[in-house]
C-alpha cells in the first residue's frame, strides 16, 4: 500500500470514530512510521510502505481510535518550535502555554542574568523554551513527579539547554532555595467537578495530578501565590497560567497577597489564560 491509500484509510476510520482532526492525526502518525515529516507525505504520495511500516501504522491507528492522544502514540510533541519527548507521566504541552513563554520573554533581554524558578515543570516545556531564548538564565525547575522530571531532564539535554536548568523533586516550593527574579508555573487548574467533564482523551490518558486542583480549581494557585512571596526578590515577577473563568478569583488572591501590576493576557480563543504580577515587599 502507498502513503496516499493509507492516509485515506486512516482518515476515514478516524472520521467515523468521531475524532476532531482526522486528516492531521493520520498524517502525523504516518509521517512518524516512515521517519519523515508531514510535507514529504504530499511530495511522495505514491511511496510504497513496507509490510512492517503498514503493520506499525495500523496498530497506531487502532490506538488512536480508542482515544489515546497522538503525542503519547508517537512519544513526541512540538512546543515553541522545539521537539519534546512526552510519556504518559507528563501533560502534553499545550499551544496556549506558549503565551506564558511569550509574556515572560517580554520582561527580559536575551543576555540578562535571570534567576528563574518553575513550579510543576512536567515535560519541561516552559523551562526548556525559555532557556532556549535566554542565554544567561539559570532555571530551577521542580515537580512532585520523579518520572516527569526524568522526561524533562531528557528534553533539556536534547534541546541543548541542560546546563541552564536544574531539575528538583518536591512539593511546590520545598526544593526552592534563595530568591528568584521570576517564578513561572502552569499549575493544575481543573476543578474536581470539571475533571469528569473533560474529553476522555485527556481524562483517561493524561496524569490526573497534572490537571486537578481541588473543588474549584484554584487550590494550587492559592498555594502558589502565597508561597512564592519569600522566594521572590522585591520587584520580582510571578507568571502563571489559569483556566477559563478563573480571572476574578486569581486577581483577588494576588491583591490579597500584596502583588501589584497585575495584568492578564488572553489566549487565541480570547480567554484570559496568563497572569503576570509583581511582588512588592
Ligand atoms: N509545565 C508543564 C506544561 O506547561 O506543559 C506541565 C504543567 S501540568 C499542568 C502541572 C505539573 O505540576 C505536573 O507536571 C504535575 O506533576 C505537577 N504538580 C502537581 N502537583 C504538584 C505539587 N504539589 N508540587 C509540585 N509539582 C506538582
Ligand atoms: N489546558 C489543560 C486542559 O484543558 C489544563 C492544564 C492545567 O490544568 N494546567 O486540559
Amino acid at each position: 500500500m502507498n502513503c496516499s491509500q493509507l492516509l485515506k484509510e486512516a482518515e476515514s476510520r478516524f472520521d467515523t470514530g468521531g475524532l476532531s482532526t482526522p486528516g492531521l492525526d493520520a498524517q502525523v502518525l504516518l509521517a512518524y512510521c516512515i521517519g519523515r515529516d508531514r510535507q514529504s507525505l504530499y511530495a511522495h504520495p505514491e511511496k510504497e510502505l513496507s509490510y512492517a511500516e503498514v503493520t506499525l501504522f495500523r496498530s497506531m491507528v487502532a490506538r488512536r481510535i480508542k482515544g489515546e492522544p497522538v503525542a503519547y502514540i508517537t512519544g513526541g510533541k512540538e512546543f515553541w518550535s522545539l521537539t519534546f519527548e512526552v510519556t504518559p507521566d507528563v501533560l502534553i504541552p499545550r499551544p496556549d502555554t506558549e503565551i506564558l513563554v511569550e509574556e515572560v520573554l517580554k520582561l527580559f533581554g536575551r543576555d540578562d542574568e535571570v534567576r528563574m524558578l518553575e513550579i510543576g515543570t512536567g515535560s519541561g516545556a516552559i523551562s526548556v523554551a525559555l532557556a532556549s531564548e535566554l542565554e544567561q538564565v539559570s532555571i530551577t525547575a521542580t515537580d512532585c513527579s520523579p518520572e516527569a522530571l526524568a522526561v524533562a531532564a531528557r528534553n533539556a539535554l536534547n534541546n541543548n539547554v541542560g546546563e541552564r536548568i536544574s531539575f528538583l523533586c518536591g512539593d511546590l516550593f520545598e526544593p526552592a532555595e534563595g530568591t528568584y527574579d521570576i517564578i513561572v508555573s502552569n499549575p493544575p487548574y481543573i476543578s474536581e467537578g470539571e475533571f469528569n467533564l473533560l474529553a476522555p482523551e485527556v481524562r483517561e490518558y493524561e496524569p490526573r495530578r497534572a490537571l486537578v486542583a481541588g473543588p474549584d480549581g484554584t487550590e494550587f494557585h492559592r498555594r502558589l501565590v502565597r508561597g512564592a512571596r519569600p522566594f521572590l526578590i522585591d520587584g520580582g515577577w510571578l507568571a502563571v497560567e489559569l483556566g477559563e473563568g478563573q480571572r476574578d478569583a486569581l486577581e483577588k488572591i494576588l491583591q490579597e497577597s500584596g502583588y501589584c501590576d497585575i495584568v492578564f493576557h488572553r489566549d487565541y480563543a480570547g480567554i484570559e489564560r496568563v497572569v503576570l504580577a509583581k511582588m512588592r515587599r
